[in-house]
């Protein structure tokens, strides 16, 4: 069995102490040994991509971009390969895996072709012979913590805006699934990523985080998990005046309005609310319905539902996989069970899957509660998991007032055919990221990303909005 290494200065690093990975769906199934890095080897790797800086950021960010054009050809010489392990580790099912693979060769060619057009700003002075502009500037060496449901595209949408600026890095994927990350730091090591450039150190996250954002050389962190880390790392960050750009958590909403395409709706909520388990952070777990279809809705959704086949999702048919791990199924089943107690038996699923293929995964039945009120918990509280309140909304501004009142903003989804609703919506609707007759799930790397309110904080990732975060700007003026 392989033990996967840290990668500091070039190096592949092994500890005395590593951590194992096994498989949701299957915990017989180990996938491999992993370092578990110390303080100190978070150290020695800013050390290091402080060292690479310079040379990093004074190479032409089109020569910076071969390297990330490279490694993505290499991760695609094994895809299926990749694909597989992130099933294996994670748990989504293969075809949600592949897509998230390929989404990942996508970012890096992406943001691997922004190096040619990384531009800044040319405007005419007032002045008379007075040449202005402004020039893109990497920041330095920037630290990145990733969570495990996106094991790779999050790493990918991190590293590949951050290196393409000029800094050089050190990353923390989640202990959870970080096979998916290593693939990533191992294609940029073959496409000969100069030493320090990347820095890539597993382990403990409270041990490591702290470390990270302790570390002399730092100048800039990105995380991206739950909102009570995202709030310690602020507090941290803060106190060293680091760049801080945080992704957290959601209570994202989709609004059914009474004149949507019935069919449509209910298989945009099914999809948003179970795909991936429901542990996608724009994830639908709030299904906010106009009265008068507020019952066929139910119904139908609930019939959809059961048909959703929950497994292995290495076997094909297979719609939903595990929880990621333990921690995550009991949190499922505690809320499950508040559910109960706020809003009575669920009208489908509720319980822990059992029996041949189930006993040793951590697998559970989509749930859906109705009659929700939004007082209740489960209408309030992140679950990350495959559980939906359903509400009911007298009319669309009954709905929007529902759907606004959340601490989070990250998604929010409409389902309706009137466009004047839609437009409400879109300049009504407190979210980062919003869908039209479209799951609340589902996003593309061209766009900025990122939520509002205590779903995000500090400039949006993604698209041409990533380079707010990992550049900054020189203004020059010039007299000829
Ligand atoms: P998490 O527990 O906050 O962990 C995220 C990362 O932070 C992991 O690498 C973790 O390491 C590390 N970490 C843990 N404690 C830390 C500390 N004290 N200091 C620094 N780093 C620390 O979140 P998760 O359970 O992995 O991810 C699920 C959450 O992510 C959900 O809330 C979801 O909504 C959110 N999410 C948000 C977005 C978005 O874009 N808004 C996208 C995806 C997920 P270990 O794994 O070693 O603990």
């Amino acid at each position: 069995m392989q033990t996967f290494g840290n990668y500091i200065n070039g190096e592949w690093v092994t500890t005395a102490r590593t951590f194992e990975n096994r498989n949701p769906a299957n915990t017989n199934e180990l996938i491999g040994h992993f370092a578990s890095g110390s303080a100190a080897d978070v150290e020695a790797a800013a050390a290091a991509a402080a060292v690479a800086f310079p040379k990093w950021a004074s190479l032409p960010a089109p020569a910076r971009a071969n390297y990330l054009f490279k490694a993505a050809e290499i991760l695609d010489s094994r895809f299926e390969k990749v694909a597989e392990e992130m099933t294996r580790e994670e748990g989504k099912t293969f075809p949600e895996a592949k897509g998230e693979v390929r989404r990942t060769i996508n970012i890096l060619k992406y943001f691997a072709g922004e190096g040619a057009r990384l531009s800044g700003h040319l405007v005419p002075s007032e002045r008379d012979r007075v040449h202005m502009f402004a020039i893109r500037k990497p920041i330095g060496v920037v630290g990145l913590i990733t969570p495990w449901n996106f094991p790779s595209a999050i790493p990918a949408w991190k590293l590949a805006p951050a290196l393409i600026c000029g800094n050089t890095v050190v990353m923390k994927p989640a202990s959870a699934a970080p096979l998916s990350a290593w693939r990533i730091i191992e294609a940029l090591h073959e496409a000969g990523i100069p030493k320090g450039v990347v820095n890539f150190v597993m382990g403990s996250g409270g041990t490591l985080g702290k470390a990270l954002i302790d570390a002399a050389p730092l100048k800039a962190i990105s995380f991206t998990g739950s909102e009570p880390t995202g709030k310690w790392i602020h507090a941290e960050a803060s106190r060293r005046m680091l760049r801080i750009q945080l992704e957290m958590g959601g209570k994202n909403p989709t609004i059914v309005l009474k004149d949507c395409d019935f069919n449509a709706a209910v298989e945009n909520v099914a999809n948003a609310a179970f795909f991936s388990t429901g542990q996608k952070c724009t994830a639908t777990s709030r299904a906010i319905v106009e009265d008068e279809i507020y019952d066929r809705f139910l119904a139908a959704l609930v019939e959809r539902t059961k048909k959703l086949k929950v497994g292995n999702g290495m076997e094909a048919g297979i719609d939903i996989g595990p929880a990621v791990d333990q921690g995550a199924l009991q949190t499922i089943l505690d809320y499950i069970e508040i559910g109960r107690q706020e809003a009575g038996a669920p009208v489908a699923g509720g319980n822990r899957l059992t029996g041949p293929g189930y006993d040793q995964g951590f697998f559970v039945e989509p749930t859906i509660f109705a009659g929700v009120t939004e007082d209740m918990r489960i209408a309030k509280e992140e679950i990350f998991g495959p559980v939906l309140a359903v509400q009911r909304a007298s009319s669309f501004e009954d709905a929007m007032r529902l759907a606004n009142a959340s601490q989070f903003g990250l998604s929010a989804s409409v389902q309706t055919t009137n466009v004047s609703r839609v437009f409400d919506f879109v300049y009504g609707m407190e979210a980062g990221l919003l869908t039209v007759n479209l799951p609340s799930a589902g996003v593309e790397y061209q766009l900025p990303f990122g939520g509002t309110k205590d779903s995000s904080f500090g400039p949006k990732e993604q698209g041409p909005a990533a380079f707010d975060f990992y550049s900054d700007y020189k203004t020059v003026y010039l007299k000829y």
